[in-house]
Protein backbone atom coordinates (compact mmCIF):
# COMPACT_ATOMS: atom_id res chain seq x y z
CA UNK A 1 0.00 0.00 0.00
CA UNK A 2 1.15 3.58 -0.61
CA UNK A 3 4.50 2.05 -2.35
CA UNK A 4 5.91 4.28 -4.83
CA UNK A 5 6.53 2.35 -8.28
CA UNK A 6 9.26 4.79 -10.24
CA UNK A 7 12.05 3.12 -12.32
CA UNK A 8 15.27 4.44 -10.23
CA UNK A 9 17.01 7.06 -12.20
CA UNK A 10 20.57 5.56 -13.65
CA UNK A 11 23.20 6.45 -10.70
CA UNK A 12 25.66 9.06 -12.55
CA UNK A 13 28.24 10.22 -11.01
CA UNK A 14 28.52 13.66 -11.54
CA UNK A 15 32.30 13.79 -9.74
CA UNK A 16 34.00 11.92 -12.53
CA UNK A 17 31.70 12.97 -15.01
CA UNK A 18 32.60 16.18 -14.89
CA UNK A 19 29.95 18.94 -16.17
CA UNK A 20 27.56 16.93 -18.21
CA UNK A 21 24.48 17.65 -19.98
CA UNK A 22 22.81 16.88 -17.25
CA UNK A 23 24.26 19.89 -15.13
CA UNK A 24 23.73 22.11 -17.94
CA UNK A 25 20.28 20.82 -17.50
CA UNK A 26 20.29 21.64 -13.98
CA UNK A 27 21.38 25.27 -14.39
CA UNK A 28 18.84 26.41 -17.09
CA UNK A 29 16.17 25.02 -14.55
CA UNK A 30 17.20 26.62 -11.88
CA UNK A 31 18.01 29.91 -13.89
CA UNK A 32 14.16 29.60 -15.72
CA UNK A 33 12.95 29.28 -11.83
CA UNK A 34 14.69 32.13 -10.99
CA UNK A 35 12.83 34.07 -13.82
CA UNK A 36 16.21 36.57 -14.29
CA UNK A 37 18.36 36.53 -16.70
CA UNK A 38 21.53 35.33 -14.89
CA UNK A 39 23.89 37.21 -17.25
CA UNK A 40 24.00 39.62 -20.54
CA UNK A 41 26.24 38.22 -23.97
CA UNK A 42 27.52 39.99 -26.86
CA UNK A 43 27.34 37.77 -29.28
CA UNK A 44 29.16 38.81 -32.67
CA UNK A 45 29.43 36.24 -35.65
CA UNK A 46 28.48 36.92 -39.23
CA UNK A 47 27.60 33.36 -40.08
CA UNK A 48 24.17 33.46 -39.07
CA UNK A 49 23.49 30.12 -38.63
CA UNK A 50 26.22 30.43 -36.09
CA UNK A 51 25.24 33.60 -34.50
CA UNK A 52 21.40 32.47 -34.61
CA UNK A 53 22.46 29.15 -32.61
CA UNK A 54 24.52 30.33 -30.51
CA UNK A 55 22.33 33.22 -29.11
CA UNK A 56 19.64 30.44 -28.98
CA UNK A 57 21.54 27.95 -26.47
CA UNK A 58 22.00 31.73 -24.13
CA UNK A 59 18.94 32.30 -23.80
CA UNK A 60 17.79 28.67 -23.54
CA UNK A 61 19.77 29.12 -20.13
CA UNK A 62 18.42 32.28 -19.58
CA UNK A 63 21.55 34.68 -20.23
CA UNK A 64 20.20 38.16 -21.81
CA UNK A 65 21.89 37.68 -25.31
CA UNK A 66 22.15 40.31 -28.34
CA UNK A 67 23.53 39.82 -31.65
CA UNK A 68 25.44 42.11 -33.77
CA UNK A 69 26.27 40.25 -37.84
CA UNK A 70 28.99 42.61 -38.58
CA UNK A 71 31.59 45.63 -36.37
CA UNK A 72 29.50 46.71 -34.29
CA UNK A 73 30.61 50.59 -33.02
CA UNK A 74 32.28 49.73 -29.29
CA UNK A 75 29.98 51.74 -27.50
CA UNK A 76 26.91 49.98 -29.14
CA UNK A 77 28.07 46.96 -27.09
CA UNK A 78 28.94 49.20 -24.37
CA UNK A 79 25.41 49.68 -23.87
CA UNK A 80 24.49 46.42 -23.35
CA UNK A 81 26.18 46.62 -20.39
CA UNK A 82 27.12 42.68 -21.03
CA UNK A 83 29.02 39.96 -18.72
CA UNK A 84 31.03 38.67 -21.62
CA UNK A 85 31.34 39.02 -25.45
CA UNK A 86 31.50 36.29 -27.87
CA UNK A 87 33.56 37.53 -30.96
CA UNK A 88 34.12 36.25 -33.83
CA UNK A 89 37.68 37.34 -35.61
CA UNK A 90 36.93 37.45 -39.20
CA UNK A 91 34.45 40.03 -39.53
CA UNK A 92 32.99 41.37 -42.99
CA UNK A 93 34.41 44.95 -42.25
CA UNK A 94 37.23 44.30 -39.95
CA UNK A 95 38.64 42.63 -37.09
CA UNK A 96 37.10 41.11 -33.84
CA UNK A 97 40.84 42.03 -32.39
CA UNK A 98 40.69 45.35 -33.16
CA UNK A 99 37.32 45.52 -31.73
CA UNK A 100 38.45 43.46 -28.24
CA UNK A 101 41.24 46.08 -27.87
CA UNK A 102 38.75 49.05 -28.56
CA UNK A 103 36.54 47.38 -26.03
CA UNK A 104 39.28 47.10 -22.96
CA UNK A 105 40.12 50.63 -23.26
CA UNK A 106 36.42 50.98 -21.87
CA UNK A 107 36.01 48.18 -20.07
CA UNK A 108 37.58 44.17 -18.48
CA UNK A 109 35.02 42.79 -20.37
CA UNK A 110 35.25 39.06 -20.89
CA UNK A 111 35.87 37.87 -24.42
CA UNK A 112 35.62 34.14 -26.07
CA UNK A 113 37.10 34.49 -29.09
CA UNK A 114 35.67 32.30 -32.22
CA UNK A 115 39.11 31.61 -34.66
CA UNK A 116 39.42 29.92 -37.62
CA UNK A 117 40.71 26.16 -37.59
CA UNK A 118 44.63 26.14 -37.44
CA UNK A 119 44.47 29.74 -36.58
CA UNK A 120 47.78 30.00 -34.66
CA UNK A 121 48.43 33.77 -35.24
CA UNK A 122 45.32 34.73 -34.56
CA UNK A 123 45.98 32.80 -30.99
CA UNK A 124 49.02 34.83 -30.30
CA UNK A 125 46.99 38.02 -30.99
CA UNK A 126 44.06 36.99 -28.69
CA UNK A 127 45.99 36.01 -25.65
CA UNK A 128 48.26 39.77 -26.32
CA UNK A 129 44.38 41.06 -26.22
CA UNK A 130 43.96 38.83 -22.82
CA UNK A 131 41.16 36.82 -23.99
CA UNK A 132 39.89 35.05 -21.96
CA UNK A 133 39.08 31.59 -24.20
CA UNK A 134 38.89 30.52 -27.40
CA UNK A 135 37.09 27.85 -29.67
CA UNK A 136 38.22 26.91 -32.78
CA UNK A 137 35.47 26.27 -35.01
CA UNK A 138 33.95 24.47 -35.68
CA UNK A 139 32.78 23.91 -32.38
CA UNK A 140 30.13 22.28 -30.47
CA UNK A 141 27.45 24.10 -29.11
CA UNK A 142 27.68 22.42 -25.23
CA UNK A 143 31.53 23.52 -25.22
CA UNK A 144 30.90 27.23 -25.88
CA UNK A 145 28.02 27.07 -23.18
CA UNK A 146 30.54 25.26 -20.79
CA UNK A 147 33.19 27.85 -21.83
CA UNK A 148 30.19 30.58 -20.72
CA UNK A 149 29.53 29.31 -17.98
CA UNK A 150 33.39 29.09 -16.78
CA UNK A 151 34.61 32.56 -18.04
CA UNK A 152 31.42 34.34 -16.00
CA UNK A 153 31.83 31.66 -12.99
CA UNK A 154 35.77 32.54 -12.79
CA UNK A 155 34.52 36.50 -13.14
CA UNK A 156 32.36 35.83 -10.00
CA UNK A 157 29.60 37.16 -12.26
CA UNK A 158 27.33 33.80 -11.52
CA UNK A 159 27.52 31.65 -8.25
CA UNK A 160 30.02 29.25 -8.00
CA UNK A 161 28.86 27.37 -5.03
CA UNK A 162 25.56 27.59 -3.00
CA UNK A 163 26.34 27.87 0.55
CA UNK A 164 23.60 27.90 3.29
CA UNK A 165 23.95 26.53 6.98
CA UNK A 166 27.17 24.64 6.01
CA UNK A 167 25.61 22.42 2.98
CA UNK A 168 27.34 23.13 -0.07
CA UNK A 169 25.93 22.32 -3.63
CA UNK A 170 28.45 23.08 -6.65
CA UNK A 171 26.67 22.27 -9.28
CA UNK A 172 29.35 22.84 -12.38
CA UNK A 173 31.91 19.87 -10.45
CA UNK A 174 28.48 18.07 -8.98
CA UNK A 175 29.68 18.10 -5.69
CA UNK A 176 27.69 18.51 -2.50
CA UNK A 177 28.49 18.31 0.96
CA UNK A 178 26.79 18.83 4.40
CA UNK A 179 29.53 19.59 7.44
CA UNK A 180 32.65 18.66 5.39
CA UNK A 181 31.10 15.71 4.65
CA UNK A 182 30.77 14.25 0.89
CA UNK A 183 27.15 13.68 0.07
CA UNK A 184 26.44 11.00 -2.75
CA UNK A 185 23.78 12.29 -4.83
CA UNK A 186 22.22 11.56 -8.26
CA UNK A 187 22.03 14.58 -10.43
CA UNK A 188 18.41 15.04 -9.65
CA UNK A 189 19.11 15.21 -5.96
CA UNK A 190 21.90 16.93 -6.71
CA UNK A 191 18.96 19.76 -9.00
CA UNK A 192 16.19 19.06 -6.42
CA UNK A 193 19.06 19.93 -3.63
CA UNK A 194 19.84 23.22 -5.29
CA UNK A 195 16.49 24.02 -5.88
CA UNK A 196 15.35 24.28 -2.33
CA UNK A 197 18.44 26.10 -1.25
CA UNK A 198 17.62 28.93 -3.98
CA UNK A 199 14.03 28.70 -2.59
CA UNK A 200 14.83 28.27 1.10
CA UNK A 201 12.28 29.51 3.45
CA UNK A 202 9.84 29.18 0.76
CA UNK A 203 7.00 26.65 0.74
CA UNK A 204 7.20 24.23 -2.31
CA UNK A 205 4.16 22.47 -4.13
CA UNK A 206 4.91 19.38 -5.80
CA UNK A 207 4.11 20.17 -8.56
CA UNK A 208 6.59 23.21 -8.51
CA UNK A 209 9.20 21.28 -7.87
CA UNK A 210 7.86 18.51 -10.94
CA UNK A 211 7.94 21.81 -13.43
CA UNK A 212 11.26 22.92 -12.21
CA UNK A 213 13.05 20.39 -11.19
CA UNK A 214 12.52 18.21 -13.52
CA UNK A 215 11.85 20.30 -16.49
CA UNK A 216 8.96 19.15 -17.91
CA UNK A 217 4.97 18.89 -16.87
CA UNK A 218 5.06 15.65 -15.17
CA UNK A 219 2.01 14.42 -12.99
CA UNK A 220 2.85 11.97 -10.51
CA UNK A 221 3.62 13.47 -6.56
CA UNK A 222 5.33 9.48 -6.20
CA UNK A 223 8.46 11.00 -8.10
CA UNK A 224 9.00 13.91 -5.83
CA UNK A 225 8.36 11.98 -3.21
CA UNK A 226 10.69 9.24 -3.90
CA UNK A 227 13.62 12.02 -4.38
CA UNK A 228 12.98 13.75 -1.24
CA UNK A 229 13.17 10.77 1.12
CA UNK A 230 16.33 9.46 -0.87
CA UNK A 231 17.65 13.13 -0.28
CA UNK A 232 16.80 13.38 3.15
CA UNK A 233 18.83 10.21 3.51
CA UNK A 234 21.60 11.11 2.64
CA UNK A 235 21.18 14.61 3.89
CA UNK A 236 19.99 14.08 7.38
CA UNK A 237 21.59 10.91 8.11
CA UNK A 238 22.84 10.36 12.35
CA UNK A 239 26.21 10.08 10.90
CA UNK A 240 26.14 14.09 9.06
CA UNK A 241 25.73 16.23 11.54
CA UNK A 242 23.00 19.21 11.90
CA UNK A 243 19.15 18.21 12.20
CA UNK A 244 16.16 18.46 9.86
CA UNK A 245 16.39 20.75 6.76
CA UNK A 246 14.22 19.53 4.46
CA UNK A 247 10.58 20.01 5.81
CA UNK A 248 7.28 18.71 4.93
CA UNK A 249 4.58 21.35 4.76
CA UNK A 250 1.00 19.43 5.22
CA UNK A 251 -0.85 20.07 2.15
CA UNK A 252 1.63 21.94 -0.12
CA UNK A 253 5.01 19.92 0.15
CA UNK A 254 8.18 20.93 1.31
CA UNK A 255 10.43 23.29 2.71
CA UNK A 256 13.98 23.84 3.16
CA UNK A 257 15.13 25.58 6.54
CA UNK A 258 17.30 25.33 8.99
CA1 LIG B 1 33.45 35.28 -39.65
Amino acid sequence: MGQAKIAPEPEINLKRGGSSADLQEASATIARAMGEPIGRVVVIEDEQPVRDAVLAALRAERFAATGFEDLPRPTDVLAVAPDLAILDVLLPSGNGFELARLLRQHQELPIIFLTARDAVADRVAGLELGADDYLVKPFALEELMARVRAVLRRRGAIPQVLEVERVIVDEEHGFAARAGRELALTSTELRLLAFLMRHRGQALSKDQLLTQVWGYDAYDHNLVEVHISALRRKLEADEVSGGRLIHTVRGIGYRFSP
